[in-house]
């Protein structure tokens, strides 16, 4: 008997047809991981050809050269086509400590201080696998990053959702920083299970840069009932207007309980590259390690040389400087046509995310929505109508909460801008149509 789907779930047209024998394990149903997914509803496949993509979160530029340079160097070597260590290759751990050093104040220890993972996705995942016990909670602000719930799920962990709050839509130029925590709420949603908060600073995808006071009664929290802090900062070199990014591994008391997981793909445009590190205590990360080489094994190797070269040449090149700049400079693209159109939205403070507030747009009653729009929240119509009538996507907010909070979420779309300035320039230009369909 072929079902729709498998264990009765839709699937998002990949997934296995299983037979009436064949059940997939549950965790991938709680884990929402069969589920029809926002990115599947909008990939480029389901939309117009023509289609600006600033929905997903990769670049439509290249990396570096010279960091593309060192892969090849790599692939023309031995060694770099071979197993790296577990741990990460040593050029690449040296180079990250050089980085980082001063970053967190600390004499980093490349031997168990620092984890090459295969992204910061599993990095993050192997930190889970290393502390989960099953029906651990783990507590996570809202908006999250979508893989988190799955990792957590898949290595027997129950989420625990605490959003974060948007200002009334009355407000005026909002910026990320005014979506605050109700820290009473943190408060009552610790348990004698909870085991680990994620926070992710520079956020995505509300560009909040969590101040240190937040960070410090985040802290606070962590060591009153002794919790592990996964620090997502994945987003750590795109902070603009001068915020600071505040590292709460930095925090008094702070490291011995804290790992901080950052990307290269997001340094130096690289999302294809897989290369993500782990930063903490050798107590975190050496079972992090011994997951991680359950997992993968390594990362892969000529691409970690070319992150090692990355890094050591970005300080005399101002590479980190001279990008953040770029990126506040796609921002202000985007800030500006809302702005002459009188949209609200929120002025991401990092990372590369801008949320458009969709309360004021409107569309035609009898616009042709498809089936996967149908049932969802109002942000899966709007970002629907914004794709197919203006021909720019971006991606419903509300996928980003749980089912009881995705109301706050509705109110967003969120806008990818990461994106050279031509790009933008386009996106900008069709976004201007928007100005019709406001109530
Ligand atoms: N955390 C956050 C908040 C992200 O936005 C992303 C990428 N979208 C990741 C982690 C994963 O990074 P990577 O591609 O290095 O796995």
């Amino acid at each position: 008997m072929a079902v729709n789907g498998v264990n009765g779930v839709k699937t998002n047209g990949h997934a296995i047809q299983a037979g009436p024998v064949i059940r997939v394990a549950s965790r991938l149903i709680e884990g929402r991981a069969l589920a029809q997914d926002v990115w599947s509803i909008f990939s480029a496949a389901n939309l117009p050809a023509d289609c600006i993509n600033l929905g997903q979160g990769y670049m439509n530029f290249s990396p570096p050269q010279w960091a593309k340079d060192a892969a090849n160097e790599a692939l023309s070597s031995v060694s770099g086509n071979h197993y790296s260590h577990p741990r990460g290759r040593i050029r690449l751990r040296e180079a990250l400590k050089k980085h980082y050093d001063p970053l967190f104040g600390r004499d980093l220890d490349v031997e168990s201080e620092i984890l090459v993972t295969s992204g910061a996705n599993e990095g993050l995942y192997s930190v889970l696998t290393a502390f989960l016990e099953q029906g651990d909670e783990v507590i996570m602000f809202e908006p999250y990053f979508d893989q988190y719930l799955p990792s957590v799920v898949f290595n027997g962990g129950k989420p625990v959702y605490i959003p974060l709050h948007p200002p009334s839509a009355k407000q005026n130029s909002i910026t990320s920083d005014d979506w605050k925590i109700d820290f009473e709420e943190l408060r009552r949603a610790i348990t004698p299970r909870t085991k680990m908060i994620i926070i992710n600073t520079p956020h995505n995808p509300v560009g909040k840069v969590f101040t240190r006071e937040e960070l410090e009664k985040i802290a606070d929290l962590a060591k009153e009932f002794n919790l592990i802090v996964l620090s997502d900062e994945v987003y750590d070199c795109l902070v603009f207007d001068g915020n600071e990014h505040v590292r709460i591994a930095t925090l008094p008391g702070m490291w011995e309980r804290t790992v901080s997981v950052y990307s290269a793909g997001k340094a130096f445009a690289a999302t294809g590259w897989r290369v993500g590190y782990l930063i903490g205590p050798s107590s975190i990360i050496n079972p992090s390690l011994a997951a991680t080489t359950r997992i993968v094994f390594c990362s892969v190797s000529p691409l970690q040389e070319a992150v090692a070269a990355g890094f050591e040449q970005a300080a005399e090149r101002n590479f980190f400087e001279i990008q953040n700049k770029e990126y506040e400079e796609r921002r202000n693209i985007l800030v500006s046509v809302l702005d002459k159109i009188g949209l609200k939205y929120t002025l991401p403070q990092g990372s590369y995310f801008l949320l458009l507030d969709i309360s004021s747009l409107t569309w035609p009653e009898d616009f042709p929505f498809p089936e996967s729009i149908n049932g969802r929240g109002r942000d899966f119509q709007a970002c629907w109508f914004i794709a197919l009538q203006l021909g720019v996507s971006s991606i419903p907010v509300s996928e980003f909460y749980c089912e009881e909070h995705c109301g706050i979420g509705e109110r967003f779309a969120r806008f990818a801008f990461c994106k050279d300035v031509d790009l933008l320039k386009q996106a900008g230009e069709r976004l201007q149509g928007l100005a019709e369909y406001l109530r």
